[in-house]
C-alpha cells in the first residue's frame, strides 16, 4: 500500500521503515487485557517538517509539545508516578469574555478581572492541596496561576487544542471540567504512570505515558517538505485502517492487480455456460445480461492496467489468469504467487484473448503470495464503484472534459 503512493516520496529504506511503524502503531491500538467485545485504541499523529523520513518513530502513549517553562530537571523533580491529573476544557486566561455562556451581574466597586483570577488561584489551591501533578488545560492559562502551579511543582500543559482532548481523556481517565466558578469534583480527576522527555530528530516532546492499558499510541511522522508529509500522513492512517480491517475481517485476496485478472476471467469463462439461465433469473435479456457482464470484467482490466503508474503495458498469463509486466527482471507476476517459465503464455490485458477457467494454485508453505489486497477495502471499492456506476446510468446530462 505504502509503494502504490508515489506521492510520498519513499526510498526503498524508507517504504520499510514507515510499514513497520504502521504495523507497530497497530499493535499498540490493540488493547491487551480485555474480554468480550474489544474496541481499537487510538493513534494520534503527529507531523514534523523539514527531517529526514527516518526520524519518524512510534511511542505508547501521547506526545505533546513540551510547554515554554518546562525543563528536564521540572520532570526529574516529580519523582516517580502515577501523578493525579486535572484537565479543563475552558479558558483559564482569566479574560472576562472567555468565560463562556453565563450571565454575569458586576457590582458598582467590583473589578470582575480581578475576582476571576482570584477564582482561578482558589481553583490552583485546591489541585495543589490535592496533590495534581499534571495540570493540563485546552486553552490558554493565566501567568499568574502557571507561575503558582510551578512554584508546587505541578507541571502544567496549555493549549492542549482540541483534537487531543479526547486522546488526553482517554489516556488519563480524567473527565474534562468546563467552568471555573465551582471546585474540581473528586471524580474528574485522572492518572498518569509517568511523563518524560522524548527527544524525535531534534524536536523534543513530552511524552505522557498512560497508567492503564489504554492502546493509545503517537506516531511522529517526519518529512522533507509539508506536501510530501501530508501524503504521507494519509497514507499512513489508511494502512492501519486496512490493518484494523482485516483484523476484524481476517480475509485477503491476491494483491498487484491479481485478483482482478483473475476474477475477470472467471466471470468470463462461468458466462459461457450459464449466461442463460442467470439472463432468466435476473428478468433481463441474455445480450443485455453480457453486455453488462463485459462492462463489469473491462472494468476490472482497467483497474489492474491502472496499477502500472509510468504508463506501461500489463499482461495476462492465459493459464492462471494472473498480472504481470513485461519486465525481464520481474520472476513473478504481481502478486508473486505464478513464477514465470518460458512456455507460459501471456498476452496484453487490453486485448481480446479467448476465454478459459484459470488453473487455481495451492498456497503452500514455499509458495505464497508476496503481495496481498484487504478483503474488506476491495469489496467495499467493489460495492462503491457499482453504486455508482447505476447513479450516472441515471444522470441525464454529462459534463465531459475535453482535455
Ligand atoms: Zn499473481
Amino acid at each position: 500500500m505504502i509503494t502504490s503512493k508515489p506521492a510520498c516520496m519513499l526510498n526503498s529504506r524508507e517504504t520499510q521503515h514507515i510499514s513497520s511503524l504502521i504495523a507497530q502503531a497497530f499493535l499498540y491500538s490493540i488493547p491487551c487485557n480485555s474480554s468480550g467485545v474489544t474496541c481499537f485504541g487510538r493513534t494520534v499523529t503527529i507531523g514534523i517538517e523539514g527531517q529526514s523520513v527516518s526520524d519518524s518513530s512510534v511511542f505508547p502513549g501521547l506526545l505533546v509539545d513540551v510547554p515554554e517553562m518546562l525543563h528536564p530537571a521540572d520532570v526529574e523533580r516529580l519523582g516517580s508516578g502515577p501523578f493525579r491529573v486535572v484537565l479543563f476544557n475552558v479558558s483559564l486566561s482569566g479574560d472576562i469574555s472567555e468565560v463562556g455562556d453565563v450571565t454575569l451581574e458586576i457590582h458598582r466597586g467590583v473589578d470582575p478581572e480581578r475576582d476571576l483570577l482570584k477564582q482561578l488561584l482558589k481553583l490552583g489551591e485546591q489541585v495543589v492541596k490535592e496533590k495534581v501533578r499534571l495540570f493540563a488545560c485546552q486553552k490558554v492559562v493565566h501567568p499568574i496561576l502557571q507561575h503558582y502551579l510551578r512554584k508546587h511543582g505541578v507541571v502544567v500543559i496549555e493549549r492542549l487544542g482540541l483534537a487531543l482532548i479526547e486522546p488526553f481523556v482517554q489516556i488519563t481517565g480524567a473527565q474534562a471540567v468546563a467552568s471555573v466558578c465551582s471546585l474540581v469534583p473528586t471524580e474528574a480527576y485522572g492518572m498518569v504512570k509517568e511523563i518524560c522527555f522524548r527527544s524525535c530528530g531534534s524536536r523534543e516532546l513530552l511524552q505522557i505515558l498512560p497508567s492503564k492499558d489504554t492502546a493509545v499510541s503517537t506516531m511522529v511522522l517526519c518529512h522533507r517538505n509539508e506536501t510530501m508529509l501530508e501524503e504521507l500522513k494519509m497514507t499512513c492512517q489508511r494502512a492501519e485502517h486496512v490493518l484494523r480491517l482485516t483484523l476484524r475481517e481476517p480475509y485477503a485476496l491476491l494483491g498487484g492487480g491479481c485478483t482482478e485478472t483473475l476474477l475477470a476471467t472467471h466471470i468470463t469463462h462461468m458466462n459461457e455456460s450459464s449466461a442463460a439461465t442467470t439472463a432468466a433469473a435476473l428478468c433481463v435479456s441474455q445480450s443485455e445480461f453480457l453486455m453488462a457482464v463485459e462492462a463489469f470484467c473491462s472494468s476490472l482490466q482497467s483497474v489492474a492496467l491502472s496499477l502500472e503508474h509510468d504508463g506501461q503495458d500489463c499482461l495476462i498469463d492465459l493459464t492462471y489468469a494472473h498480472r504481470w509486466v513485461p519486465d525481464i527482471y520481474s520472476k513473478t507476476c504481481g502478486c508473486g504467487l505464478v513464477e514465470d517459465r518460458s512456455n507460459l503464455e501471456k498476452t496484453p490485458l487490453n486485448t481480446a484473448y479467448h476465454t478459459f477457467s484459470p488453473v487455481s494454485l495451492k498456497n503452500s508453505p514455499d509458495n505464497q503470495p508476496r503481495i496481498l489486497d484487504s478483503f474488506s477495502a476491495k469489496l467495499n471499492a467493489l460495492n462503491v464503484a457499482v453504486e455508482m456506476a447505476n447513479f450516472v446510468l441515471d444522470v441525464k446530462y454529462i459534463i465531459k472534459d475535453i482535455n
